[in-house]
């Protein structure tokens, strides 16, 4: 058996396994495209492929394929064999730098959002080598970006490696403004958490809603929740250790460092979280994460469930995007640091941070909407569609006292001057931390905690970088121009902190109150649906932004609109078809059977004795009668929303007859058969119900 450093990163061509396989040369030339985005030549591309090729093959790889993340929210792969002929009639294994750099699927099939009508159908992807290449069963995957002809990204990752470029060059400016000569670069680090629920596989098959929509579109509450906290840190039960164990086997393989699991609030609901990393590397580790967890569930007799809400009334899963810039010295720029220097420094980052978040808290919202994502936002359990930051009361205290000249405690009544005076040591205990803010400070990092569990991380760096870098450029730019750099830095601390306090929030972000407050007093958003945040991404603030520090073009941000309404539109349409379909043939079924075997039951009474009243049933059955008419009622309605739909002009107007009208029919529907799901006899039942399913594993 072979202990956990032999196996891990086996499988991954890493920085140990280019070392020992390339010359020093190749080597050294790879490095400096990898850490300084330095271009690469073929000669050096046709090593680095060659020594790919022949390592893969030594791992039993027969294939190769440009791994890339379109907008259909999972990664797509095309296998090409390493094979060509040979001159005598037998085979050679080959693999050029040409296929290594670039590869050309058909773009065609995958969602462009009308990027396709007025460029070219084709694509191509570009190798990234930024990030690893890996091997997945006997195909080696090498990263790539995804982009048309006419040069627009058609995936996640060319506009995350534009952002983490924009956010490189706007810090670089702020360090070498307070004197850093040696940082050549600062990227940005991700640590996703990843919920998730574990159900049995028989459970799931015999739900057609968790097959078609990965949700439960019925279920009446089960007489146990999670109401007796009794499963969060508790001991995990056999069959999810054993999962547990092989998934970290084969994540490990992979160079993922899967680092903590552990049970979570809802029955059947787990957390793993890996050591933090470079965005793009987390993006595309989180991706390997979600589908690999799918693989090794099925291997256990298990269903992963990545949705957002599976259960009505029961947590919804997320994840929880921790996220710091740090330069490649290593020095972390959210980290306060010992100095004057080291600790204005950290106060012009974390400004940054919190103007960038005010600024585009519509930006925030949309890169975590979804129709799934939809149902957790502003639930109880999560963070709600108001976004606010976290700082904690002691620096929220040293804010206020810089922004007002005021003397702070810690500073021994002094009036503190940035870059002259060390900031107080401020707690960094993680135990008063708190869990209901969308956007904590967690004393070196900042915990972004909307995204949903199925959300492509991307999405959401994508915006932090960019409107980080964007708050930076607006400080290099005044800084560089400024007379003296400490009043000025001074003065722009101050200024920020007085113009972006409006979204610090330490209290409980689920209090109703807060709501009223931050939307009535504060003026933050509350884009509660998708519907209602998503055409704000072509506000001409956010198209500017992103298009200034080329993130991406105006094309691009409409087609990505246009992508995810349609999701949005698409998601739910399924789901209300699968509503429909179920209530018809399943359910309203049942219950009719079940009233005319207790018709049958009491008539059968009351011939042995008419003076029995069977009361039980026959009130029953009247109760039942009055459901199944109303169940009837309801599908109807809501396929008289789904018609209606035909009539909207575009994807936008969709998208609200969607919120409008679809999801409250489908709500209506779900009541009446969630009722009748508490007064039927389980046997007529045709579905697990909510307690079969949520304490199926053991
Ligand atoms: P929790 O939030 O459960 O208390 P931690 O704060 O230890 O757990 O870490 C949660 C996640 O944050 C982990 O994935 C961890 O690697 C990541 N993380 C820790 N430090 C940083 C950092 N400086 N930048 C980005 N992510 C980080
Ligand atoms: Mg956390």
């Amino acid at each position: 058996m072979k202990t956990v450093p032999e196996t891990f990163g086996s499988l991954v061509f890493g920085d140990r396994v280019m070392k020992s396989m390339l010359s020093a040369e190749v080597y050294a030339s790879l490095k400096k495209t990898i850490d300084e985005g330095a271009s690469l030549d073929i000669g050096v591309a046709n090593a680095v492929a060659a020594a790919m090729k022949d390592w893969a093959v030594s791992k039993g790889a027969t294939h190769f394929t440009h791994w890339f993340q379109p907008l259909t929210g999972i990664t797509a792969e095309k296998h090409d064999s390493f094979i060509s002929p040979s001159p005598d009639g037998g085979i050679i294994m080959e693999f050029s730098g040409k296929e290594l750099i670039q590869g050309e699927p058909d773009a065609s099939s995958f969602p462009s959002g009308g990027l396709r009508a007025t460029f070219e159908a084709r694509g191509y992807t570009a190798w990234d080598p930024t990030s690893y290449a890996f091997i997945k069963g006997k195909t080696l995957c090498i990263p790539t970006a995804f982009c048309s002809y006419g040069g627009h990204a058609l995936d996640k990752k060319t506009p995350l490696l534009r952002s983490m470029e924009a956010l490189n060059k706007q810090a670089l400016r702020v360090l070498r403004l307070f004197g850093n000569t040696t940082a050549k670069c600062v990227r940005s680090y991700v640590g996703p958490e990843q919920e998730y629920f574990l159900i049995s596989k028989e459970m799931y098959d015999a739900r057609p809603d968790l097959r078609f929509t990965g949700r439960t579109l019925f279920g009446a509450k089960p007489p146990k929740g999670q109401e007796m906290d009794d499963h969060y840190f508790g001991a995990i039960k056999p069959r999810v250790a054993a999962f547990m164990d092989e998934l970290n086997e084969e994540l490990w393989k992979l160079g993922i460092m899967a680092k903590t699991e552990h049970n979570e609030v809802a029955p059947a609901q787990h957390e793993l979280a890996p050591i933090y990393t470079t965005t793009n590397v987390s993006t595309d580790h989180n991706q390997l994460t979600m589908e690999i967890m799918q693989k090794i569930a099925s291997k256990h007799g298990l269903v992963c469930l990545l949705h957002e809400k599976p259960f009505a009334g029961v947590n919804g899963s997320g994840k929880h995007n921790n996220w710091s810039v740090a330069t490649d010295e290593g020095q972390n720029l959210l980290s306060p640091g010992e100095t004057p220097y080291e600790n204005a420094q950290f106060l012009l980052f974390l400004c940054a941070v919190i103007k960038a978040v005010d600024d585009y808290q519509d930006l925030l919202r949309i890169s975590v909407a979804t129709a799934g994502n939809d149902h957790r936002l502003g639930a109880n359990e999560a963070p709600p569609a108001v976004i606010s930051i976290f700082l904690g009361d002691e620096l929220s205290a040293i804010l206020e006292a810089i922004e007002k000249d005021e003397p702070y405690e810690g500073t021994k009544k002094t009036v503190m001057k940035l870059g002259v005076h060390v900031l107080p040591k401020f707690n960094r205990d993680t135990t008063d931390r708190n869990r209901t803010s969308p956007f904590a400070f967690t004393g070196n990092k900042f915990e972004f905690r909307m995204l949903g569990s199925s959300n492509s991380i991307a999405g959401a760096n994508i915006i932090i970088n960019a409107a980080v870098a964007e708050s930076l450029k607006i400080y290099a730019d005044r800084l560089e121009g400024a007379g003296d750099f400490e009043t000025e830095l001074h003065e722009m601390i101050k200024q920020t902190i007085s113009d972006h306090k409006r979204i610090i929030f330490n209290g409980n972000g689920y209090d109703d109150a807060w709501i009223k407050e931050a939307t009535e007093v504060r003026g933050l958003l509350n884009y509660r649906t998708t519907a209602d945040c998503l055409p704000h991404i072509l506000d001409r603030k956010n198209v500017e932004m992103l298009t200034a520090h080329k993130v991406f073009t105006v094309e691009e941000i409409e087609s990505r609109c246009e992508i995810m309404l349609e999701n949005y539109c698409k998601t739910v349409v399924i789901e209300a078809n699968t509503m429909v379909d179920m209530a018809k043939t399943q359910i309203a079924p049942a219950v009719s059977a079940f009233a005319a075997s207790l018709a049958g039951r009491a008539k059968v009474k009351k011939e042995l004795d008419p003076s029995l009243y069977c009361s039980y049933e026959i009130d029953l059955v009247r109760t039942l009668s009055k459901l199944t008419d109303l169940i009837a009622l309801r599908v109807d309605e809501l396929q008289n929303a789904l018609i209606v739909l035909h009539e909207a002009e575009d994807t936008e107007a969709e998208s609200v007859m969607i919120r409008d009208i679809v999801l409250p029919a489908m709500c209506e529907l779900r009541v009446a058969c969630d009722e009748a799901e508490t007064l039927t006899d389980k046997d007529f039942w045709p579905l697990p119900t909510y307690a079969e399913i949520l304490f199926s594993v053991r």
